[in-house]
């Protein structure tokens, strides 16, 4: 396992928020700008280890339900539970360590362009997990080659395909030894011939026992590795399923709808 490279006392520091099971649960969860409530009354519950796809329309409120989860949107009303522990009064130290536990990936990449794909992945194991130099570059070193990227370390993202850098952007993620990873939309800014090398990388980590949580219009991945689906619309969630179920006899009619549209 990567935790292995971790050094003890890194290890150590993350101590108080060491996620044991990563569960995430919604509980009456939701969020609003303004008057416009984008989503409500979310309660659902992610257990350790799942892989959970969100599919739904365009404005549906995908995006914003895995940005609450670790706060890079703040809830309105209810709470999320990480680990069985309310998070939504977390605020400074006790929040940015959660946040270290817990990997996201943007549609985007969202990669700094003036540093190399070894950088991209150091920057955070040095300042915020005060791994030495020499720590931090072997741990990198690692995350690309598990991602198969071991001969790009010294590439600018200006080097880099969509694909690749947004597996430099996994790599990143995983360099937390986060027991949690968030992906929003992670291969709609790709260009088809390179949308297969992420999703399987994907795979591979769906396997890993990380708690993964899938914002994706590729409906084939989703009905491989999800072992749950949530369909949401209208900032509800209208179906929680199978993949089995919801691919072949969806409930709800908007998801039949949906489902027409997409497949
Ligand atoms: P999805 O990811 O399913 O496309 P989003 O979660 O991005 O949907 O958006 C859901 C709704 O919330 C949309 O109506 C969108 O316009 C609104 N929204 C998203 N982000 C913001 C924001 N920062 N400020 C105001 N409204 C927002
Ligand atoms: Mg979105």
């Amino acid at each position: 396992m990567l935790s292995g490279l971790f050094s003890r006392s890194a290890a150590q520091a993350a101590e108080p928020y060491r996620l044991l099971q990563a569960s995430v649960e919604f509980r009456n969860a939701g969020k609003s700008w303004g008057s416009n409530q984008v989503l409500r009354a979310i309660n659902f519950t992610i257990a350790p280890g799942e892989v959970v796809a969100i599919l739904g329309p365009s404005g549906s409120g995908k995006s914003t339900l895995i940005r609450l989860i670790n706060q890079l949107e703040t809830l309105s009303e209810g709470d999320i539970l990480i680990d069985n522990r309310p998070t939504r009064q977390l605020r400074g130290a006790a929040l940015r360590q959660l946040r270290s536990r817990i990997g996201f990936v943007f549609q985007q990449f969202n990669l700094y362009a003036h540093l190399s794909a070894l950088q991209n992945i150091t920057l955070a194991l040095k300042t915020v997990h005060r791994l030495s130099e020499a720590d931090a570059t072997a741990r990198a070193r690692a995350l690309l080659a598990r991602v198969g990227l071991a001969e790009k370390a010294d590439h600018y993202p200006s080097q880099l395909s969509g694909g690749q850098q947004q597996r430099v952007a996994i790599a990143r993620a995983l360099a937390s030894d986060p027991q949690i990873i968030l992906f929003d939309e992670p291969t709609s800014a790709l260009d088809p011939e390179t949308i297969g090398e992420v999703l399987q990388v994907m795979k591979q980590l769906a396997h890993s026992g990380i708690t993964m949580v899938v914002v994706t219009h590729e409906m084939q991945f989703a009905r491989e590795i999800a072992d749950r689906v949530v369909f949401i619309d209208g900032g509800e969630i209208l179906e929680i399923a199978t993949p089995q179920t919801f691919f072949t006899r969806p409930e709800h009619e908007r998801a039949r709808r949906f489902l027409n549209k997409v497949l």
